[in-house]
Formats: C-alpha cells, structure tokens, sequence
C-alpha cells in the first residue's frame, strides 16, 4: 500500500515550489491507488497561523488535490515526547547547553583551521553536576540526536545513489530548550506511525533525509522510498526564492491561472517530457513518472501558465464557464453564443469582462487616416438585420464590389469600425451576436 504525504507548515501560504512537492505526492499516491495525506507540520506554535491551515486546504482544493486524511503535529505531541523518551533510554539523545553565539563561535573557529563546521559533541563530555549548573544557569538544554558515525546510503528516486557521511553532520536538535518539538522528531514519528512509503521533497533536505534515514531505523520505522526534486530557479536561472512571495497560488489564481493549465506544467517541468495540456487528473496521474525528473534546477517562468491556460479555456464548454459568463450580466440564451465568439480570444477568464462590454455597449470606431471615406460608404452597404453568420461575407462582397478594395485593406478598416481593435474573433459571428445583444438592449 502506497502511502505519500504532503507536509507544509503553515507559517505562509503555499508557493509554486511547495506545489511541485504537493503534485509529485499526490500523483505518486493516485496511481498507486494508494493514501495521500495532508499533514500540517505545526510544532511552532509562534509561526504557525491557522489562518494559513485554511488557505493550505483552499489551495489545494481550487487545484483538486484532494487529500485522504489530515494530520496535525500539534495533536501528536505525545507520541513525540514518547519517542524522546525511547530515544533517552537507548542512549540516542544528549542535552547540550551552547547558546547560538557560542555555537557560532565554534563554527567560524572550524571554518578558519578548513575544517567542516560540525557540532563537536562538546555536551557529551559533560558531568551530570557540570550539566545540573548548566541547567541552573541557562535554563534546560536542547536535546540533540547522537547519529552513527557511518555512511548512510540510499536509492533515491531523482537523483539515484546516494551516500552521505553521517560525521560530515552536525547532531540533529530536535527539542528546543523550552521543550518545542522541532521538524525532524516529529516527522520521523509521523512517517513510521503513518506508514508512509515515499517521501518526496525538495533537494534541499537531502542532508535530513541521511540523517531521518538513522533516526527512523532506531525506532524501529521502515525507511521509505525517498526522491528529491531540484529546486526551482527564474527563466534565466536565478534564485526564486525571494520572488516565491508572489508566486503563491493564490496569486496565481487572482491572476486567473487555471488549475489544469498549473498542474499540467508542474507534472512535466523539470522532466524528460514535454509539457502538455491535460483534460483531467486522470490523465496527469496517467503521464507521470517520477523517475523521468531531473536533478539540474529547473527553469520556471510564470509567463508559460497563461497560453496554457488560454488553451485550456478554448477546450471547455459553455457550462463550465456559465458561472463566470452570468456572473457579466449576459443573458442565458445568449451565454452560449458569446462563448463561442469569445473563447478563442481571452487568456484567463477576466477577459470575457473586456468582450462582453464590447457587445453590450458597442464599440468606438476606429477608423484610421484616409479610411473614412471608405468607412463612410461601406456603412451605406451594411445589410439590414437580422444578421446572419453570412452578413459579413454579404456585406465585404458588397463593399469590396462598391470600392474594389480587397484582402486586409478590405476587411481590417471594417473590423476596426465595427470591433474597435484589431484583433478578435471571426467577423461572421461576432455580426449576429452584436445586434442579438444590441436588439435585446
Ligand atoms: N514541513 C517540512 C517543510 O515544509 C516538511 C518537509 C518534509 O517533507 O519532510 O520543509
């Protein structure tokens, strides 16, 4: 049983690069017919907002990435301080005292004599009463893990062999000194207690994965498979993360990215696959294959979302915009008709607002220098209503007869007359559907 989890904090909303983590996960779980757990890594209880558990949920709910169970590690606390305990008695867990200006000390003076900045154990040298006046001074210590000094070796899913020496790394903390549970405890429990089976993340905790791989196998845990995606870069390579503010989803969605034109991206980019549109999460879960991923950083532009999602609106029907199209004032009998002349010529949904005005109100004509004579007398020659899908070939045969004007010097002054902009839907049926409104107003 395939069991994958997508574990965010909440301390913000969730980004382009929290999504590619969230989607390999998910996919992973769908087309295993396995579990995809939502699980609320709040052990922080100063960054962590609920305000950001609810916008977690949203999000992923406007993208259909619907989760089988949430977990919150705040109502795991017990079973936290229960492993600690365990962890204690086998001996696998010291209580250091270093304040982080001493730590920091200690690391430069490492780095100065080319040595690798890794926690000396210095506390495990520590009396008990050298530890009870600590404790009386400072207040109570951290609690670090004691790793192995060995190689820790994995497969991953991504990147392939991996082995890291567990004495190039620090001893992990994972309690504070005023008792908070930090990340790497609570998440060792969770995933054997929740018997997850693959783990995907950001490459960024590959140095966690080595030493979670330690941890979870003295409490007894089954190592899962882990995979770790490159991280995300600009188009020309540069680092995302202080743009990542605005590349929440939310903010895409404000800027009418459409779901399936963000998921279908996020499935391929970074992958061996070209990137293309999907229909439905059917068809996402049936193209992915995490072994296609790369470990180069992968190149993300924003830009590449909004022709995906025109093309994604040009695939819909009428009645998967019907709210969106009522929601202009434009009549029910006509939404059909003014989809189909506008759908080709929007990129997100707010460009309806822009076309529906267009026929409601009609347009200021535009007639450029030395057309309005040539303007003025096609309007002679516009046939009377109603107006048909063949009332703009009538009427530029007629004028094209009148003036001997042809090809674009023909049709794009009577566009412009008419539309108001160069570009737009198929004159034949933006005719009928100008006076349909037109006479209904
Ligand atoms: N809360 C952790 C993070 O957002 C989860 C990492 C993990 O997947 O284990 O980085």
């Amino acid at each position: 049983m395939t069991v994958t989890r997508f574990a965010p904090s909440p301390t913000g909303y969730i980004h382009i690069g929290n999504l590619r983590t969230a989607l390999f996960n998910y996919l992973i779980a769908r087309k295993a017919g396995g579990t995809f757990i939502l699980r609320i890594d709040d052990t922080d209880p100063e960054r962590s907002k609920e305000e950001y558990v609810d916008a977690i949920k949203e999000d992923l709910e406007w993208l259909g990435l619907t989760w089988d169970r949430i977990e919150r590690q705040s109502g795991r606390l017990d079973r936290y301080a229960e492993t600690a305990d365990k962890l204690r008695e086998m001996g696998k867990f010291y209580e250091a005292f270093e304040t982080p200006t001493e730590l920091d000390l200690k690391r430069k003076k490492q780095l100065n004599m080319g040595k690798p900045p890794v926690y000396d154990r210095a506390a495990l040298a520590l009396s008990d009463a050298e530890k009870d006046a600590l404790r009386a001074e400072r207040g109570s210590g951290v609690w670090r893990y004691k790793l192995d000094h060995e190689r820790i070796a994995w497969t991953d899913g991504i990147l392939g062999d991996i082995s890291i020496d567990a004495a190039s790394v620090s001893d992990p903390v994972l309690i504070r000194g005023d008792g908070q549970v930090l990340y790497t405890l609570a998440s060792i429990v969770d995933d054997t207690d929740m018997g997850v089976t693959h783990v995907v993340r950001g490459s960024d905790h590959v140095t966690n994965t080595a030493t979670q791989i330690q941890m979870i196998e003295a409490i007894g845990g089954t190592v899962p498979e882990f995979a770790h995606h490159s991280l995300l870069t600009g188009p020309q390579g540069e680092a995302l993360s202080k743009r990542l503010g605005t590349l929440s989803l939310r903010d895409l969605r404000a800027r009418g990215v459409e779901p399936m034109a963000l998921l279908s991206l996020m499935a391929r980019l970074g992958s061996s696959d070209p990137v293309e549109l999907r229909g439905s999460m059917d068809e996402l879960i049936e193209g992915f294959d995490i072994s296609r991923f790369g470990s180069a950083p992968t190149k993300f532009d924003e830009n590449d979302l909004f022709p995906l999602t025109a093309h994604h609106l040009q695939t819909l029907p009428v009645e998967a915009v019907a709210s969106d199209i009522a929601a202009l004032g434009v009549p029910d009998d006509i939404a059909g008709q003014f989809w189909a002349v506008a759908k080709d010529n929007i990129t997100t949904r707010a460009d309806l607002a822009e076309w529906w005005t267009l026929f409601r109100d009609g347009a200021e004509p535009l007639i450029e220098e030395g057309d309005e004579a040539f303007v003025a007398e096609a309007m002679t020659l516009l046939p009377d209503g109603p107006y048909t899908e063949t009332t703009w070939s009538e009427w530029t045969s007629a004028v094209k007869e009148a003036t001997g004007r042809k090809g674009k010097g023909l049709f794009m002054p009577l566009r412009l007359a008419v539309t108001g902009r160069r570009n737009g839907p198929d004159m034949a049926s933006v005719m009928p559907l100008l006076q349909r409104v037109r006479a209904k107003g």
